[in-house]
């Protein structure tokens, strides 16, 4: 049987989003929330082109300490708001087992990053949380793995678990990481839960996004997340990879028509 997760109701509809079995959810927003104006700028812009959830990290994992680290606690409080403005669900990253009673309050989705898929305190802190949680796969980390750290978060009790296929290093350099499409069909053998593909890390480079997307509904994803923002070139995090509001319209159309051919 696979799992079927349910996101809360909070859009306008009221009725329930499901993760897993029941079309392809999109997930859309920037890498990071940079302040509330861009952030409800971009919700309402998905929220129009189709998107079912808002994505947007409070808490960043950059590689450089002299980069942008995330707004923290207010970052969560502009994702509630625009929550609360456009009403997506919103999906945010939680980095700290300090931190997932408080990111627990503000965000429909937990999101434990790729750099954390193996710190084992903080999965099994997610397992006691009452939020579903999205895993993300590490960057050099077999699906093997990747399913025990699954583990780790449903032995603390928590069974709601999104795997999500970020992209994984290999000797290739002309994309950032190697999207492994194989992943899905791979999980989709092997376990139960949902699986969700995040195409905007797994290549780095918005021109390829689509296609990805493409391929990542046709292979199989229950839901797929990209990054957009509306001036990419000033970006804080991720503004190569991430889609123009006009961009993302147009690739929830070809999504749109992937899912109803498959
Ligand atoms: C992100 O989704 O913004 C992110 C940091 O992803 P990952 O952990 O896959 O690098
Ligand atoms: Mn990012």
């Amino acid at each position: 049987e696979r799992t079927r997760i349910r996101v809360p109701a909070v859009h306008d509809e009221g009725a329930p989003l499901f993760i897993g079995g029941t079309g392809v959810v999109l997930i859309a927003g920037p890498c990071a929330v940079e302040n509330y104006d861009l952030m409800l700028e971009v919700g309402r812009r998905v929220k129009a082109a189709g998107a079912h959830m808002l994505r947007g990290g409070a808490f960043k994992p950059r590689t450089s300490p002299y980069s942008f680290q995330g707004l923290g606690r207010e970052g969560l409080e502009i994702l509630r708001a625009v929550r609360g403005e456009t009403g997506l669900p919103v999906v945010t990253e939680v980095m700290d087992t300090k931190d997932v009673e408080l990111v627990s309050e503000y965000a429909d989705l937990l999101q434990i990053g790729a750099r954390n898929m193996q710190n084992f305190t903080l999965l099994k802190e997610a397992g006691r949380s009452r939020r579903p949680v999205v895993l993300k796969r590490g960057m050099a980390n077999t699906i093997e793995e990747w399913l025990m750290s699954a583990e780790y978060i449903m032995n603390a009790g928590n069974e709601q678990v999104i795997l999500c296929e970020r992209g994984i290093r290999t000797i290739e350099t002309l994309t950032r990481n190697t999207l492994d499409l194989s992943a899905v069909p791979v999980v989709r053998r092997e376990s139960h839960l949902p699986v969700m593909v995040d195409p905007s890390h797994g290549c780095g480079h918005a021109d390829l996004v689509p296609a990805l997307v493409r391929g990542a509904i046709a292979a199989g994803a229950d839901a797929v997340m990209v990054e957009v923002h509306p001036d990419p070139e000033r970006a804080l995090s991720d503004g190569p990879q991430s889609l123009r509001p006009a961009e993302f319209e147009r690739l929830v159309e070809e999504a749109g028509r992937v899912a109803r051919a498959v």
